[in-house]
């Protein structure tokens, strides 16, 4: 092949994830020692002769992490074997006190699903060749430096043992940005479910394996053959931790493998680390391969009957479900139904609410008003979830035309949230509350005494004028008259 031709290869991009999830356990996959917030706790206190690789500690497996691991199976639409088991992955690295990882190998939990994205219009179907579960090795200081530059390094093996499930997609994606979509859409999926918590550091974690192959392999359909797919030299960008990273990394490793192709060089099959901070991914090692692990079958754990457990446990209705009925059954469009389902708890609170109102106005308060102003507060929907009963009083008293809109919006709700008052003693404390006739009239005569000029203006007919003195009601009662009242009697008095 000359130069020239090497530059005029059109190439297709090529991506397949590996997602390591942490599931939201009370304790760790193969002993009793607690996961909660293990990264706080003092360095190595969360740690038993189990998951210290203690001789002759047994594992017992965590039943809350099989079903876990089904309850994702089923929101993958994978299948579940009847039978699973667990296999030793050796290796040595100072994380990992067994010198072995307990994980699973050729009878995962779940295999052969798919998710569903959404990228700029376009529908594609990823598929999921394998989920299966895991532990999670201990973590690493460096310290005074990074990986290779640290003077020393420290090991905390709190977060050793740490149920997992790795998640393995099909090499299905063909741009970076539709990783980002899926990494979006997964971890909304698994929120829905109750296993994961995205808050938590590390909770989500990416490697990203990615090769470009002559844009002839792929047909039209995006699908590619085995055989592009196989003689494609790929590089695996390890360290990806959120989904914006993902979509970075990969771009970066696009370029540098376009470039590399470009100039007639191969692109070298290796393991690339993702440096956040700089940007780039640099080399780590050459890539390891399966045989290097000499996996095995673990003894100690006896073979999982699970054919059942699909049937037996429940997972809730899932946003795109939820989406799609939130616009059917309450009649919201695409927008709202989207901002109302984004976690499981504004879709709750949400439905809490529209029992009682007409959908449209609960969705204004639920979407744009509340939700505006916790974002404006850093706070989250379940900072607020066990107030419903004051929010549905703040719209009742609205839908009643107790207080006004503006009034609930700008000065009840935002007080609701920064002082923690019910609605009505906030109106009460704020005199709020709708201005009656008497107190309107009372508005009325003061805002004619005061203002003679634009009196005079009204009788010569002058447009404005009266605008002028409704807006002068308004702002004595503070917002608590209704304007089509104020304009009523301000023209009885002007004409009387
Ligand atoms: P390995 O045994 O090397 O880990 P796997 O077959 O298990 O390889 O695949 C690991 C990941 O690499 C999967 O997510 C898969 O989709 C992805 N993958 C496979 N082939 C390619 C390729 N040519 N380009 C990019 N990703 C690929
Ligand atoms: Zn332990
Ligand atoms: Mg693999």
């Amino acid at each position: 092949m000359t130069a020239q031709a090497v530059e005029q290869r059109e190439l297709a991009v090529v991506i397949g994830l590996e997602v390591h999830v942490q599931l939201e356990t009370a304790t760790k996959i193969f002993c009793g020692c607690s996961t909660r917030a293990a990264e706080d706790e003092e360095p190595n206190s969360r740690t038993c002769p189990v998951c210290l690789g203690l001789p002759g500690a047994l594992p017992v497996l965590n039943e809350g992490a099989v079903e876990a691991a089904v309850k994702i199976g089923k929101a993958l639409s994978a299948d579940i074997p009847e039978q699973t088991t667990f296999h030793r992955k050796n290796y040595y690295y100072p994380d990992l006190p067994k010198n072995f990882q307990l994980t699973q190998y050729d009878a995962p939990i779940c295999a052969n699903g798919s998710i569903e994205i959404s990228v700029e219009g376009t529908r594609r179907k990823i598929g999921i060749t394998r989920a299966h579960l895991e532990e999670d090795p201990g973590s690493l200081q460096h310290k005074g430096g990074s990986i290779d530059t640290a003077d020393y390094t420290l090991i905390n093996y709190n977060r050793a043992g740490t149920p997992l499930v790795e998640i393995v997609t099909e090499p299905d994606f063909r741009s970076p940005a539709e990783t980002r979509a899926f990494l979006a859409k997964l971890e909304e999926v698994l929120e829905y479910l109750g296993v994961f918590d995205p808050t938590r550091d590390g909770s989500l974690r990416v490697d990203a394996n990615i090769s470009l192959v002559d844009a002839e392999a792929v047909d039209e359909d995006g699908e590619i053959s085995e055989d592009a797919l196989r003689s494609a030299n790929r590089t695996e960008v390890k360290n990806i931790s959120s989904h914006k990273g993902a979509e970075k990394a990969l771009a970066y490793e696009v370029t540098r493998q376009r470039n590399a192709i470009q100039r007639g060089r191969a692109v070298e099959q290796e393991t690339r680390h993702w440096d956040e901070s700089r940007g780039i991914t640099v080399s780590m090692r050459s890539k390891e391969e399966e045989k290097d692990y000499r996996y095995f079958r673990e003894a100690d754990i006896p073979p999982l009957e699970v054919s059942d457990w699909k049937e037996r446990i429940p997972i809730p209705e899932l946003p795109d479900a939820r989406r799609d009925r939130f616009e059917a059954e309450y009649g919201l469009d695409a927008e709202s139904a989207s901002k109302l389902t984004s976690t499981k708890e504004v879709a709750d609170f949400f439905e809490d609410v529209a029992e009682s109102f007409d959908p449209d106005l609960a969705a204004t308060w639920v979407a744009d008003n509340l939700l505006g102003e916790l974002n404006y507060r850093d706070m989250e929907i379940t900072d607020v979830a066990d107030r419903l009963d004051e929010f549905t009083r703040l719209i009742e008293l609205v839908d009643a035309e107790e207080v006004t809109t503006k009034n609930a919006e700008e000065i009840v709700l935002r007080s609701m949230l920064d002082d923690g008052n019910d609605p009505d003693t906030i109106i009460d404390r704020e005199g709020l509350g709708k201005a009656n006739d008497d107190e309107i009239v009372g508005f009325v005569e003061a805002a004619i005494d005061e203002n003679p000029d634009a009196v005079e203006d009204y009788h010569d007919g002058e447009d404005g004028a009266l605008n002028f003195l409704v807006g002068q009601v308004m702002q004595k009662s503070r917002g608590s008259a209704d304007p089509g009242t104020a304009n009523q009697v301000l023209r009885e008095q002007l004409d009387g």
